[in-house]
């Protein structure tokens, strides 16, 4: 139902969506600073006389679809913020901000999203339900899901079924990846901070040396998954910071160690934080030193639902054809925020393809040259569109 439509729109909005995206693209505004975004989104949905509410999360917006007949709710989630980045491209929509881009094709989903917006717009009066536009701040780093959810944006009326798309440059443009289940990690991260006694280099004897206690505790956290985690269940522990001691023949107080670990499987996950906390405390007690552990939550793993994500296939299958549909069998081990929304309500997160060799559009997402295949945007309205009047239709 619908697609043939839905095909239709999307190609005649195309060049409309290429202009936005370039226009976000060049004036980027980092997390919960998206006031101009949020402008430009506020804009576009008044003008299509969708109902809309601003400053949901300080710089989120929301717009709701009302179809002609009631029925359920299903919520479409793009976040809008850049990364302080300074982009390396050399084309006429690089960023006008030194220091800002789009590096994580954030500006690609506000336009997927307008995009779906005009389309189900126009489709309305044939519509059964409601469709939620969730524009969310500050997905890098500090997170606008969760203050969205907490300011009600699940509520009144109540999502039944979330969706969201990231952009994703090793897939070619015109194909998806779908998946059941988990889809991203948990990106949490630690801060350990060894306290020795400090002293001469000559006479180590006096001090309780707190780089080699360090060592030790750096070189143990990599048996923690090796050894106590089963080989099938992913996790990773990396120390990406060691600092102390500051020249050749003093022995330090201190040595500060800080690093990521990421799971997809809440379990998991508080297991991975007490083994990374027990390994610390015994060496480092064992050693003579003490020690402060700080362990942080992020976002939870993003786990798919798999009835959505079956309603979500078949969708795009109508819109890309079945030869450009990927099953994905492999997470990646970044984390996403969309996760808030997928623990409260059954969702599906799936990536568009927005690579191509040819125009040497290859980079990845958080590079300096990464860039994107424009025509995913109305390939990712048109999904987006489709799989919601599917889901509003079961
Ligand atoms: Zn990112
Ligand atoms: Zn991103």
């Amino acid at each position: 139902m619908f697609a043939k439509e839905i095909k239709k729109i999307s190609k005649e909005i195309q060049n409309k969506l290429i202009e936005i995206r370039r226009k976000i693209h060049q004036n980027p505004e980092l997390a919960f600073e998206e006031y101009n975004t949020g402008k430009l989104i506020l804009n576009y949905l008044k003008q299509l006389d969708i109902e809309v509410t601003p400053e949901v999360a300080k710089t989120g917006v929301v717009g709701l679809i009302r179809g002609n007949q009631p029925g359920k709710t299903v919520a479409i989630r793009a976040d809008m913020d850049a990364l302080p980045i300074t982009e390396e491209n050399n084309c006429d929509y690089k960023s006008t901000i030194p220091g800002k881009m789009h590096a994580c094709g954030h500006d690609a989903h506000v336009a997927c999203l307008l995009g779906a917006a005009e389309i189900l717009n126009r489709l309305k009066d044939k519509l059964k339900g409601n469709i939620k536009l969730i524009f969310q701040p500050a997905e890098e780093g500090v997170g606008g899901a969760l203050p969205m959810i907490e300011e009600g944006v699940l509520d009144n009326p109540k999502v039944n079924a979330c969706i969201a798309t990231h952009v994703w440059s090793d897939i070619p443009v015109g194909q998806i990846l779908v998946k059941r289940g988990p889809i991203m990690a948990s990106p949490d991260d630690f801060e350990i901070v060894i306290k020795g006694k400090g002293g001469h280099g000559a006479m180590p004897h006096t001090a309780t040396d707190p780089i080699v206690i360090g060592c030790q505790v750096v070189n143990v956290l990599q048996t923690v998954i090796s050894r106590k985690i089963d080989p099938l269940s992913p996790a990773v522990i990396s120390i990406c910071y060691f600092h102390s001691g500051t020249c050749t023949n003093v022995i330090p107080d201190t040595a500060v160690i800080k690093g990521t670990a990421r799971t997809l499987d809440p379990e998991l996950r508080k297991r991975v934080a007490n083994l990374i906390e027990t390994t610390v405390a015994g060496i480092v007690t064992t050693m003579g030193g003490e020690y402060e552990f700080k362990y942080h939550y992020l976002y939870p793993p993003t786990i798919n639902d798999n009835t959505i994500t079956d309603i979500l296939a078949n969708a795009a299958v109508k819109i890309i054809g079945s030869n450009n549909l990927i099953w994905g069998n492999e997470p990646s081990m970044g984390g996403e925020d969309f996760a808030y929304f997928a623990e409260k309500v059954p969702s599906t997160f799936f990536r568009l393809g927005c690579g191509n060799q040819k125009k040497g559009i290859i980079y990845p997402i958080h590079n300096s040259k990464f860039d994107i295949d424009e025509e995913c945007l109305s390939i990712g309205a048109a999904v987006l569109s489709q799989f919601s009047i599917d889901y509003l239709n079961t």
